[in-house]
């Protein structure tokens, strides 16, 4: 078997080096031809090092976004993994998919702005679109061939953030300090704090009924505080399948490039005897509104997801510097989700407007 040849856009962030890990790993099944960074030009010398064939390019150059396409399209590649921050992914994500190449998606927003499009040019193109967020590769791997008939709930796993029992009164005092404090995964700054507020499983709401082509009603979220669990299918008999692992990115990334195939590498199985119990417990959606937004964002479709997400992006940044309350932050999506004016089957350019749009308005209910 000749190993998959795979692009890392986003090489030097955390997705990235996990990737990169795993091809060190299994150089007989993963190959890496192109790399990509944006800013950090050290990281992507150091990645040049350990891939001394791959073409690699820095994407923060006034070329960057036409080296990004280069790259997503590069006629040795098989598989290309958009691991880039933001909606930087979206514009190679597709022409990754019209060069018929199978794509591996742990950009959020690519699915979330704009998972109608994406998903129909991978029908169209007959490509994969294959879920590096482990909650999605876990349902994957879960339903993997079974007919979406026989599936009744999605059922996405969440820690639950370092507030799951803070009283409602005391998130007001949240500091960003306390917010960056993730219980069980080690991520960048944005998703820890969306990790806080369960803005980061509202977004997976939205991208697994893109991904797997269920309506929001059938995406529902249990808290589950060790991360081991990472995601549960039932189906239509009442039987539910999960997939466990160690929170390591390195099982997604793998399956994902192994697919439908397993091999052995440097992943570390589970001791189920040292852990010794899993939990669960329901969100508390009237304390964390991000979940019912995210149903509703869903629900309506169109450029409201779009919104949802950016709206996000902007209230973050400015929690992080210190600007805003934590509660502010679900405030403000709200607001601005409330404002806007849903436009159904959007193209990429209305979706685009629609984010820009929910930035000013985010950033303008923020400064009143
Ligand atoms: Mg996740």
């Amino acid at each position: 078997m000749s190993p998959r040849r795979v692009v890392v856009l986003g090489a030097t962030g955390s997705i990235g080096q996990s990737a990169r890990r795993v091809a060190r790993s299994i150089p007989g099944r993963m190959e890496i031809v192109g790399l990509s960074a944006h800013a950090n030009s050290a990281g992507l010398a150091e990645a040049s090092r350990e891939f001394p064939r791959a073409r690699a390019w820095q994407s923060n150059g006034p070329d960057g976004a036409d080296r990004l396409i280069e790259l997503a399209t590069l006629p040795e590649a098989d598989l290309v993994l958009v691991s880039i921050v933001g909606t930087a992914g979206l514009a190679p994500a597709l022409a990754a998919i019209e060069a018929g190449k199978d794509i591996a998606v742990a950009s959020k927003e690519i699915l979330v702005l704009a998972g109608e499009i994406v998903m129909s040019a991978a029908r169209r193109k007959g490509v994969r679109v294959l879920p590096i967020d482990s909650e999605h590769n876990a349902i994957f791997q879960c339903l993997e061939g079974r007919d979406p008939a026989h599936v009744r709930r999605l059922i996405l796993t969440c820690s639950g953030g370092p507030f799951r029992r803070t009283p409602a009164g005391e998130l007001a005092a949240v500091t960003p300090e306390m917010a960056l404090r993730h219980p069980t995964w080690s991520m960048g700054r944005k998703i820890t704090i969306d990790s806080a507020t369960l803005f980061n499983k509202a977004l997976e709401m939205i991208e697994a009924r893109w991904l797997f082509d269920v309506g929001m009603d059938r995406v529902e979220v249990i808290i589950h505080p060790q991360s081991i669990i990472h995601s549960i299918v039932e189906f239509v008999d009442g039987s539910q399948l999960a997939q466990l692992s160690r929170s390591d990115m390195g099982f997604p990334i793998q399956y994902a490039v192994t697919y439908p195939d397993r091999v052995a590498g440097s992943l570390q199985p589970l001791d189920l005897a040292a852990l010794g119990r899993l939990e669960f417990e329901a969100p508390r959606e009237d304390v964390f509104p991000a979940l019912r937004l995210a149903r509703e964002a869903g629900t309506i479709g169109g450029t409201l997801p779009a919104v949802l997400n950016a709206a996000n992006e902007i209230a973050v940044e400015a929690f992080l510097a210190g600007r805003i309350p934590f509660p502010r932050i679900w405030e403000t999506v709200g607001a601005v989700m409330q404002a806007h004016a849903v436009t159904a089957h959007p193209d990429l350019e209305s979706l685009l407007a629609a984010d820009a749009w929910a930035r000013r308005h985010a950033a303008d209910a923020i400064t009143r």
